[in-house]
């Protein structure tokens, strides 16, 4: 029997949806016309286009509703993200090419390529319409371009996995072309095939020379296999389909698979979560953009054979405010070991200062040509833990401020130095994900004692990012006590975890107990966490000093804080700056509690060291009922945060279960940290 009979109520209530769904649109619409009346109004002023106060302010506040009517406020953001984004890209259009609203545009291969769907993105964005011709190669692309045959050239110009493009870099260095706009857009890769046949039974994948490139891990996986290159990855989805070889795939968009009827084996496969594209436009003239849109402005630059030369070009750059974005070295042509350099910075050539910066660049370089001023799209997005807003600013228990880093009335330690506040007086953010720890923000790290199952990871990680939670924590290495207790789900666990963070949205913290695991795990997981008795391993330190990935020191269970931050010094001195401290509770003779949580070694660090600190009632105290008001007393003495450990049922936990939080009780100690603010 079908579900859908014309009496049932699916029916009526998908017509329900439909007009929900219509509305949606017509208010986002009436919001672009709101957002088309500030330009105008801006337009006549001098404001800056971007206000990122507002657009927190904004987002706060949609973030606060939402969890109000009880949905998410982490994915309401989310949304209204993208929404502001897109009302921003609008307004600059409106500064930009006023005159124009169709264009042509050339770019490089076929249709349904990223190159394509990248190009109808940027010219949508900037509210025209446009034509897209696809050519066989970067030089007929070009040719278009200055034999007027189109207004733009659309060409991917930097890979996040593969790096710059040279041939389009030496375009730039040998053309009168000029950059007018830049975009990002995710490339997404997926492997297909004629039939759904098991990897293990294919011999050989097609796809372009990048693209291979960019899931070499997954295919060094398949060892049976040789790879083909091609010059479009859309060629290659073609040929696979005409062979009807099931032994041959390719490697490409899953539009492409769709649309020449191959079954996808597999999907996302590239060597990173998020590979970005970045692509520019060229245009035969430049185009002059109003100051209050942030640009960039990007250039190639050959220092001359002395000492320090290009040191003293950086200086120019600093002395002038402008903040570098990219700087990278290529080979000169013709000139074996001589380099030449791709300099993009913020700013914009109508401002004096950048004028002036460019003046004296020209004085110091060789060889300088600017390659264009547009506007800024694709920068990093990092924002500082966010407040948590009370519920009711009526309520709200104001701290007075504490330990501004005054000088510490101790003598130098000679154990650390990198972690002195007298090396560094500006605090160090240190980055976890998009997520910024430290300064003025504070951070929520929440999440089971153990990972034990993915299902409970998951339902966990949902429950502390609806309640305002930014970090996703779980243990899968436990250092237990005794050798019979739950050790861990091991790589199986962190697996989930990075699947429930992925799904939450929220980045990852996990221990590591040997230099083995570090590698391992630093490929999964955002962010280290060194427990507190491995605070003195040595070998361990040593080891997760040498990876790229932010570390969570916890004190050890007996260490002085002078210890700690000779510990904290081991991993800087590998040469990893991003630690943060983490109080969690001490050895006393104090039997009440199971650690005496010592929080005056929050406003000690917050003098002696530049690293965030955070801390951890629950290891502090080890019981339930005293876990959130020392999370509140966390925040009143100056803390960077706090990491709480949440299980769906205590009483059964595997580990920890004592000092875990149930969700209602998560929920409460989150409401009581927004009423304390420092
Ligand atoms: C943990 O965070 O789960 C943990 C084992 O903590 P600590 O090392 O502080 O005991
Ligand atoms: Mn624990």
């Amino acid at each position: 029997m079908s579900t859908d009979s014309p009496v049932s109520p699916i029916a009526d209530l998908r017509q329900q949806l439909d007009k929900t769904d219509d509305d949606i649109v017509r208010l986002l619409a009436r919001r672009l016309e709101t957002v088309g009346l500030i330009a105008k109004a801006k337009a006549e002023k001098a404001t800056q286009i971007r206000d990122p106060g507002r657009e927190r302010e904004v987002l706060a506040r949609v973030e606060a509703l939402a969890n109000s009517l009880g949905i998410s406020g982490p994915l309401t953001r989310k949304i209204f993200s993208e929404v502001i984004d897109y009302s921003v890209s609008r307004q600059v259009a409106s500064l930009v090419d006023s005159e124009r609203s169709h264009v042509s545009v050339a770019y490089q291969g076929q249709p349904l390529t990223y190159n394509q769907l990248a190009a109808e993105q940027y010219v949508a964005s900037r509210g025209l319409t446009g034509h897209f011709i696809g050519l066989g190669s970067l030089t007929q692309v070009i040719e278009q371009l200055t034999s007027r045959q189109v207004d733009l050239a659309f060409l991917p110009i930097e890979n996040t996995i593969a790096g710059s493009m040279n041939q389009v870099y030496d375009v730039l260095r040998e053309r009168e072309l000029h950059i007018v706009g830049e975009d990002s857009f995710k490339i997404e890769l997926c492997l297909a095939a004629v039939a759904d046949v098991p990897l293990p039974a294919l011999r050989r994948i097609y796809s372009h020379p990048l693209a291979l490139e960019q899931c070499s891990a997954f295919i060094d996986g398949l060892p049976q296999v040789q790879t083909t290159p091609f010059a479009d990855s859309r060629d290659a989805m073609r040929a696979v389909a005409e062979s009807k070889d099931p032994t041959l795939a390719a490697v490409g968009s899953p539009e492409a698979a769709r649309a020449h009827g191959l079954v996808i084996l597999h999907s996302e496969i590239g060597n990173q979560d998020e590979i970005l594209m970045r692509y520019v436009a060229l245009a035969r003239a430049p185009l002059p953009v109003d100051e209050r849109v942030s640009c960039k402005t990007s250039l190639i630059l050959s220092t001359r054979h002395e000492k320090g030369a290009l040191l003293r070009c950086l200086q120019i750059l600093g002395e002038y405010g402008l903040s570098l974005t990219k700087l990278e070295s290529r080979p000169r042509p013709n000139r074996p070991w001589e380099y030449m350099f791709f300099i993009d910075f913020e700013g914009n050539v109508v401002e004096p200062r950048v004028a002036t910066a460019l003046e004296a660049l020209r004085t110091e370089a060789l060889y300088l040509k600017v390659l264009g001023c547009y506007p800024a799209k694709a920068t990093p997005q990092v924002a500082q833990a966010s407040e948590i807003k009370p519920a009711s600013e009526a309520i709200v228990v104001d701290a007075p401020p504490v330990a501004a880093p005054a000088k510490p009335a101790v003598r130098a330690s000679k154990h650390y130095k990198l972690a002195d506040r007298a090396t560094r007086s500006q605090d160090t953010l240190v980055r976890v994900g998009d997520l910024l720890i430290g300064g003025d923000g504070f951070v929520v790290m929440a999440g089971p004692c153990s990972v034990e199952s993915a299902e409970m990871i998951e339902k966990t990680a949902h429950h502390v990012r609806d309640k305002g939670a930014h970090i996703l924590r779980g243990g899968v290495f436990k250092p237990r006590t005794g050798p019979y207790a739950f050790q861990g789900l091991g790589l199986e666990g962190l697996d989930m975890l990075a699947a429930a963070g992925k799904a939450a949205g929220m980045p990852i913290v996990t221990e590591v107990m040997s230099p083995e695991q570090v590698r391992l795990v630093a490929e999964k997981s955002d962010m280290l966490q060194i427990g507190a008795r491995n605070m003195q391993n040595f070998a361990l330190l040593n080891a997760v000093g040498k990876v790229d990935r932010p570390v969570l020191l916890k004190r050890g269970m007996s260490s002085t804080i002078e210890e700690w931050l000779a510990a904290a010094e081991y991993i800087l001195a590998q040469g990893n700056g991003q630690v943060v401290l983490c109080e969690r509770g001490i050895r006393t003779f104090e039997s009440a509690t199971r650690n005496t949580l010592d929080l005056s070694a929050v406003v000690v660090l917050r003098e002696r060291t530049h690293l965030p600190i955070i801390v951890d009632p629950s290891h502090g105290t080890g019981r339930r009922a005293y876990v959130a008001p020392m999370a509140w007393a966390a925040r009143a003495c100056g803390a960077h945060g706090v990491a709480i450990e949440v299980h769906p049922d205590p009483d059964k936990a595997l580990s920890d279960g004592d000092q875990s939080l149930n969700y209602p009780e998560f929920t409460s100690l989150m409401e009581g940290l927004a009423r304390v603010r420092v």
